[in-house]
């Protein structure tokens, strides 16, 4: 059984990391799957939800389940309290200046979306530049595309190195009088690159664009200021970072905010109305119509306790660990080929294997109880920039183990040893 103290800085981490235990808090990991224990190594798709995730949902419609702000009984108080309790730990968690900051939405998509739609339709006129990079998401392509259509603005890609990592210069270049946004990601999903985020926000900034990062796939490994990045706008989605679906989260500046116009219009979000007029609420109101998702805002509170608890800083050294480790035995696998070998990764090992589909791996694998993904992964122009229309992706997260690791490598050896 792998224990933390194999990983030296971990040993003498506080709170006392030991991934055993951690393990027991999330009972899926229990399951068995076609005879076998599960081995869950899809974590850049979605991540699994700890005990106390799941508690706190059974908490909330247990006991203080009401919709929010509008009533004056007991159950709306409480139900209100815990939903702006949950912003607030959304605040701490990316160390935004405050709470006004964090508008909830569904997920990052939605996320992007919504800056597209309002701040991207307010402000991207004719003959001005987008710029994004090659490691996007497809849900960080399309929404700037259909703003580009209709606003007749062009998008620009910082392209990659043979490595998966942006090359600066290149994306300096890109840079102007003309650009009006920036958006990337910090952790490409396809290939697990964490890019210089800070400095490309920099280069954006001297060069007078807003910024959007693309967050999904950083802050489960990573802590994240948003402050030190001075992102304009981050986004990310609760699923991924051991909380429920359907919740997710826009950071913006709080001035920015303000200053931008609402994307859906409703209750919730107004001050006043009139047949003739009107008045919208300050941000995070403005931009929350509706009814939102209460009860897995009040679980995306639960899951930054969690995982604040255990520390990022000890998840993001505990899982370099587990990385580096998986990507020295993966590599020796005969007719292996990882895509993706940039100096800085987080989570993600991305493969073809010789001889093999990338759908059959994973449904190969699948028969072992062992779970990845394989596909285009929402991010066609990278795969296609590395020549491939699809790839083998596990992905790893805190609550694995060397164990998990060894599962996956010992199946594809024996994949490899049985090729036509
Ligand atoms: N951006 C990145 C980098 C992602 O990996 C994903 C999901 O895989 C998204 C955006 C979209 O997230 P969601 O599907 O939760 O809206």
């Amino acid at each position: 059984v792998f224990s933390p103290a194999a990983v030296p800085e971990l040993a003498g981490a506080r709170p006392p990391f030991d991934v055993n235990l951690i393990r027991r808090d999330f009972p899926i990991l229990g399951e068995r799957v076609n005879g076998r224990p599960l081995v869950w190594l899809d974590n850049a798709a979605t991540t699994q939800k700890p005990q106390a995730v799941i508690d706190r949902l059974a908490h909330f419609y247990r006991h203080e389940n009401s919709n929010i702000h509008r009533a004056a009984h007991e159950l709306a108080a409480r139900a209100t309290d815990a939903y702006e309790e949950a912003r607030e730990k959304v605040r701490g968690f990316l160390n935004a200046r405050s709470a006004n900051e964090i508008v909830f939405v569904r997920g990052a998509t939605e996320a992007i979306n919504l800056v597209a739609q309002s701040w991207g339709r307010a402000n991207v006129g004719e003959g001005d530049e987008i710029v994004l990079t090659q490691l996007e998401h497809h849900a960080n392509i399309v929404p700037w595309q259909q703003l580009a259509a209709e606003k007749g603005a062009k998008l620009r890609v910082a392209p990659v190195d043979d490595t998966g990592q942006i090359l600066l210069d290149e994306y300096a270049r890109l840079l102007g009088p003309k650009t009006k946004l920036v958006a990337f990601t910090q952790v490409s999903n396809a290939l697990g690159t964490i890019t210089p985020a800070r400095r490309m926000v920099e280069l954006a900034h001297a060069a007078g664009a807003t910024v959007l990062v693309d967050g999904a796939q950083s802050v489960s490994h990573m802590a994240v200021d948003v402050q030190a990045l001075d992102a304009d706008f981050f986004v990310f989605s609760g699923h991924k970072v051991f909380a429920p679906t359907g919740i997710g989260v826009v950071y913006g500046k709080e001035a920015l905010l303000n200053a931008t116009p609402p994307w859906q219009g409703g209750g919730n979000m107004i001050r006043d109305v009139t047949f003739e007029h009107t008045e919208y609420h300050d941000a995070p109101g403005r931009f929350e119509a509706g009814t939102g998702n209460i009860a897995d805002a009040v679980g995306l509170g639960a899951a930054i306790d969690y995982v604040t608890a255990l520390g990022m800083d000890n998840i993001a050294r505990y899982e370099h660990e587990l990385l580096a480790y998986a990507t020295r035995l993966i590599r020796d696998v005969p007719g292996l080929h990882l895509v993706g070998t940039a100096a800085d990764k987080a989570s993600v090992l991305s493969f073809t294997l010789d001889g093999y589909k990338t759908e059959d791996v994973g449904a190969l694998l699948n028969k072992e109880g062992i779970a990845v993904r394989a596909g285009h992964h929402c991010a066609q122009p990278i795969l296609r920039r590395f020549g491939l229309e699809a790839t083998v992706r596990p992905s790893l997260a805190f609550y694995n183990t060397c164990a998990d690791v060894d599962a996956l490598v010992a199946a594809l050896y024996r994949l490899a040893g049985s090729r036509n």
